[in-house]
């Protein structure tokens, strides 16, 4: 008998037990687990196979130290990781983070849930992830191009465009991902599709940059759907001022909604009024060229507060939510007040920014709830796209890769019906999502054998 055929406790016992000290990656497989374990129950042939333990055990992890020199002259000393997750149904694809608080558990966690969302979209490619604990924030340009360089030096070895192609996460944008593609370009004399969210004019996407958050809007959208309903008329709270923020935020004052706040790590502003598309740029300039905080959001327009101490926006009654800043950011206390404010539909832009307390609380509230792996996966789909308008050496008009993320964002969301559908007039999106995904890439597992 495999050890699929042992309980779900004993089953998590064993993946707490192999990952000591890597509460997210518990976690990440944890919420899989909850849904696989049923899927599975009488099917033999992946028991027999052993596919979720193996999913659960990455490929590899690259782990390599980073040494760069700050302005001052001193030697920095950083840690980077590549976790190359699973590479069944296609090569290795995920972002890269830069931030203080990643983690070995961290990044394991984001590559096992990228395996799932990578297949959910339909498209060739595998999951993993990758970054390092540099924190980008108060970092000159020259010392942040430096890490990057240093970072790219050990890091070009493990990829390449049929092998592993990453991408830009938190604290990787466009400017980084330059400073990056750069050196492989230096090391390697290859210009070949290595990583996605490039700039437009060294084989970069059009659409790369809004899809995130604009293909989570679409989810929602296709969610609200299934009830007669639509974005128009509802208020959003959103947290995050990032990319997918931002996009996010973009689309719902697009499709008539009004979104009321936004965060970043030291708290949020909420703006009754609406924030309208004039002061989205401003965030947009905010952000991206003064790296600014969003506090100076509530000085900036009349009628907006904004609330510190890292608070978070949940409590501000709304019909719409959509966690965009981190994992872990909206708990059950959190889901609590959302549901007591009438809430009606939550999706995820960030990954797995609901912790399992919140999925449950949600769950059981049987509101419209989308996992991140579905409904932040326009901003993968696209990179998928990235690569093969590199492999082919052309570049897709934006109105045709609109329509890509439209129809992939809605194919997500027939393949979460198919698998977390109830018959009752209610779909499991996290069900869904999660048998779809492991559906893919389990039957390429059974494909090749043991290997
Ligand atoms: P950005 O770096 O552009 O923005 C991140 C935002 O989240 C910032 O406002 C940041 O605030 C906030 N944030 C980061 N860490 C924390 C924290 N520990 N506590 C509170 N707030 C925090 O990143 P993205 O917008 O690209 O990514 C946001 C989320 O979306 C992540 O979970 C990412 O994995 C996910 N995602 C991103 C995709 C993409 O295409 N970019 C694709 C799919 C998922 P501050 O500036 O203060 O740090």
């Amino acid at each position: 008998m495999s050890a699929e055929h042992v309980d779900l406790p004993i089953f998590i016992a064993g993946v707490e037990k192999r990952n000591p000290g890597q509460p997210e990656f518990v976690q990440a497989v944890t919420e899989v687990a909850e849904d696989i374990f049923g899927f599975i129950a009488d099917k033999v042939k992946y028991h027999e196979a052993q596919i979720l333990r193996r999913i659960a055990e990455p490929d590899r992890v690259i782990s390599f130290r980073v040494c760069w020199e700050d302005d001052r002259g001193d030697i920095r000393v950083q840690r980077g990781w590549r976790v190359q997750n699973s590479n069944a149904i296609g090569p290795y694809k995920g972002g890269l983070r830069f931030h203080p608080s990643v983690t070995e558990s961290v990044l394991k966690f984001l590559a096992f849930e990228q395996t799932f969302k990578n297949a959910l979209t339909g498209l060739p490619m595998g999951g993993g992830k990758g970054g390092s604990n540099f924190n980008p924030k108060g970092k000159s340009a020259n010392e942040v191009m430096r890490f990057c360089q240093s970072f790219m030096t050990e890091l070009y070895r493990h990829i390449g465009a049929d092998v592993d192609v990453p991408a830009g996460d938190i604290g990787v944008g466009g400017r980084e991902i330059g400073y990056m593609f750069g050196q492989y370009k230096r090391i390697t004399n290859q210009v070949t599709g290595v990583l996605t969210g490039k700039g437009l004019e060294w084989g970069g996407s059009l659409i790369r940059t809004e899809a995130t958050g604009y293909g989570a809007v679409y989810f929602l959208q296709n969610m609200l759907k299934t009830k007669g309903d639509d974005v128009e008329g509802k208020t959003a709270v959103l947290s995050g001022s990032g990319n997918v923020a931002i996009h996010a935020a973009e689309k719902i004052v697009q499709l008539g909604g009004k979104v009321l706040t936004m965060s970043d790590s030291e708290g949020f502003i909420h703006d009754p009024d609406g924030i309208d598309q004039t002061r989205i740029d401003w965030i947009k300039a905010l952000k991206n060229d003064r790296r600014g905080r969003i506090s100076e959001y509530a000085a900036e327009f009349k009628g907006a507060t904004f609330t510190g101490g890292g608070a978070r926006p949940w409590g501000v009654p709304c019909d719409l939510a959509l966690p965009c800043a981190t994992q872990n950011e909206l708990d059950g206390g959190d889901a609590k007040a959302l549901l007591a404010n009438g809430c009606i539909a939550v999706a995820e832009g960030a990954n797995m920014p609901t912790n399992l307390d919140g999925v449950h609380l949600f769950k059981a509230a049987r509101i419209l709830f989308a996992p991140g792996k579905a409904s932040n996966a326009g901003g993968v789909a696209v990179s998928g796209l990235e690569m093969s308008q590199n492999s082919a050496r052309i570049s897709w008009k934006e109105a045709e890769l609109q329509q890509h993320l439209t129809d992939i964002m809605a194919g997500i969301h027939a393949r979460c019906a198919e698998y977390g559908a109830d018959g009752k007039g209610h779909i499991d999106y996290v069900k869904g999502a999660n048998i779809a995904g492991f559906k893919k890439v389990a039957d390429a597992m059974l494909a090749y054998g043991v290997v």
